[in-house]
């Protein structure tokens, strides 16, 4: 066994709510050893799931893929392929693209992907591409719609409370997760309450799991039925005197309509519906009542449903019922989506975005390879797909469809993976993928409130190449430029090409006299004020360090320049030189937040969006559409 000779840190690159920060032991210039959570992260404070402790066993994986393939057999049998030289595959799979471009037009072309990494370079880099192209689009509906949307349809927007406030709460309702097994570090924050403050936690699922056998109530219901549940509890609030209407009459649109609706929504009735006894439904009622600090986490089990937006709306909305809005520890949360202000232009190439340009819906991938009329907008039938990050073959709907649909002989495929999945086995040309301790990217979390640096840790396998180089290797040979093909080979200065666009939104609110909706979060929630704690009227700030800030600034001067570069082709690149630096810094052990776990560059805080009466309602249909189009965080 090698020596560990340092400790870098990085990001989970997983299509988990966490997005823990991690700390890596690197064993020489290209092993790793074992990966342990960020202990100085305050969310993630130490602890990560299993599967990513043992990451070395997937990055040494003795099957996976270092040589580009060409198939010469049959669709489907991983005997079918041969090796090929990495110029060579780029050419053939440039050229297909473009004869089909040329044949059957743009839209022929379906570059496909989801969210085997979350960075957001890596991950998202193939949209400049299909944007300058005007290849078809996709809607990323394979996850998160459904929650997300009943979410929004609730609070005006994808934020809630601070997920770190669980540790300050009296009663953690965990609703639709099973956090012990899939979001370990929601039980970090909820059991900290149970020890700190004799807190109670209930679970609503519908089977014992992991996370249902350490609670103190657990409430199994039918699939589908948390909205009667819902309705339920808040018959019993509005029955016993529980609701505030204070509250309600201050942010919400329609109490008396919602109190009315809820008249006929009785614990008979619910029972009936969702299998749970009435007794036990009033129970939950009143402990929720009773405990003004109450935190429903929310999870994606209501994406599961056919009818998960209308109960996620419903479960939503007993905070507000119960104003536990108001409270530090308090309030309701299912992902922060919304509270990161990127301007992911020079990401996705989103100003050269035709849109007449159809748009499929993902998780219809069967019925669009298969010609359905209504599917395809009755533009032509698609004729070649590039895919990276997901394994449609065994993760979209409709399984049969989805498989007559990839063994099409006049369909083109290139799957770019790290492993030779079902999907890469039905392709034509596959080549070898980067994982995520091999290059540098960014990292929002969904289940809590960072922007995290992962900068590579090791270099690849040769032969390995990132999505990024990919991209760009192509749009070369189809003889465009994309913003950010000069940082193609330079993991810093795509790093810095993405930093430009969030770090003058940083600087911005670092300025700022108060901590607002897009807002860094120099507020714990413990500087809240007693006055405000919801913080809707802004908080006062500090917890930022000057060493941070004023690299941030620094960055940020360079910005500008670093842009127009990009813009002009020219190659200059101001900002990178800040980014490694401060990349730099971070290796030698002097990170710029938050210690060594993790490059923390901003926590970011709900701030007056914490609160649902805060609502920009025009912003609406706006949001729904982003949360259908773009999938931003679990
Ligand atoms: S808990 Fe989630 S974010 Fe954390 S290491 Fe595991 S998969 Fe990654």
């Amino acid at each position: 066994m090698a020596a560990v000779l340092e400790h870098r840190p990085s990001v989970c690159p997983h299509d988990c709510p966490s997005t823990c920060a991690l700390e890596v032991e690197v064993l020489d210039g290209r092993r790793i050893g074992k990966v342990r959570g960020a202990k100085d992260h305050s969310y993630t404070a130490g602890v990560i799931c299993s599967k990513v402790a043992r990451y070395a066993e997937r990055i040494h994986h003795p099957e996976r893929l270092t040589v580009p393939l060409r198939r010469k057999g049959d669709k489907g049998r991983r005997e079918s392929f041969v090796p090929i030289d990495w110029e060579d595959a780029l050419d053939i799979v440039a050229e297909a693209l473009l004869r089909i471009e040329r044949t059957a037009g743009s839209e022929a072309i379906w570059p496909y992907y989801y969210a085997g990494t979350m960075g957001l370079v890596m991950r998202d880099g193939i949209n400049r591409l299909r944007h300058v192209k005007r290849y078809s689009g996709q809607y990323s509906t394979i996850c998160v719609p459904l929650a997300w949307n009943g979410f929004i349809a609730g609070t005006g927007r994808l934020a809630g409370s601070d997920p770190r406030e669980m540790a300050r709460s009296d009663l953690v309702v965990i609703w639709g997760t099973n956090a012990a097994s899939t979001q370990v570090n929601v039980m970090t924050h909820a059991l900290e309450a149970r020890r700190e403050r004799k807190a109670r936690i209930v679970v609503i699922d519908t089977y014992l799991n992991a996370t249902a056998k350490q609670a103190d109530l657990f409430v199994c219901l039918r699939p589908g039925t948390d909205g009667a549940l819902a309705c339920a509890v808040m018959h019993v609030l509005f029955r016993e005197g529980f609701a505030d209407r204070e509250y309600l009459a201050r942010h919400t649109d329609c109490p008396a309509g919602l109190e009315e609706h809820l008249a006929s929504r009785t614990l008979k009735w619910a029972q009936r519906i969702t299998g749970v006894p009435a007794k036990t439904i009033e129970e939950l009622a009143r402990m929720i009542g009773a405990t003004p600090r109450t935190y429903l986490r929310l999870g994606y089990g209501f994406s599961r449903q056919r009818n998960g937006a209308v109960n996620m709306h419903a479960a939503a909305s007993i905070a507000a019922v119960t104003g536990a809005w108001r409270h530090e520890g308090g309030g309701a949360f299912h992902s922060n989506g919304a509270i990161y202000h990127w301007d992911k232009t020079m990401i996705e190439g989103l100003d050269v975005i035709d849109p007449s340009i159809r748009v499929f819906d993902q998780s219809r991938i069967g019925a669009v390879l298969e010609g359905d009329a209504q599917d395809i907008a009755d533009g032509p039938r698609v004729e070649a797909l590039l895919i990276q990050g997901t394994n449609p073959m065994m993760v979209a709907p409709e399984y049969e469809r989805v498989r007559r649909g990839f063994a099409r002989d006049d369909l083109f495929i290139c799957v770019h993976e790290q492993f030779m999945t079902e999907t890469a086995a039905a392709a034509d040309i596959v080549l070898p993928a980067t994982m995520f301790l091999e290059h540098d990217d960014l990292y929002q979390a969904g289940g809590q409130q960072h922007i995290l640096l992962g900068p590579k840790v090791i270099d690849p396998p040769e032969g390995c190449r990132s999505n990024h180089e990919v991209v760009c290797a192509l749009a070369r040979r189809g003889s465009v430029g994309l913003l950010l093909s000069v940082a193609d080979g330079h993991g810093v200065v795509v790093l810095a090409a993405g930093l430009s666009v969030v770090i003058p939104a940083l600087a911005h609110d670092l300025d700022s006299p108060l901590c607002g909706a897009a807002g860094v979060a120099r507020v714990l929630p413990s500087d809240r004020p007693s006055s405000d704690p919801c913080g809707i009227e802004g908080f006062a700030g500090g917890s930022v360090g000057l060493a941070a800030r004023i690299r941030i600034q620094r960055a940020t001067d360079l910005a500008a320049d670093a842009r127009s570069d990009h813009r002009s082709q020219s190659g200059g690149c101001g900002i990178a030189a800040a980014l490694a630096e401060l990349i730099a810094d971070h290796r030698s052990g002097d990170p710029a937040q938050e210690g060594a776990g993790g490059l923390v560059l901003g926590h970011i805080a709900a701030g007056k969006g914490n609160d649902p009466g805060d609502r920009q309602r025009s912003d609406k249909p706006a949001r729904r559409k982003d949360a259908m189009k773009h999938h931003d965080s679990p």
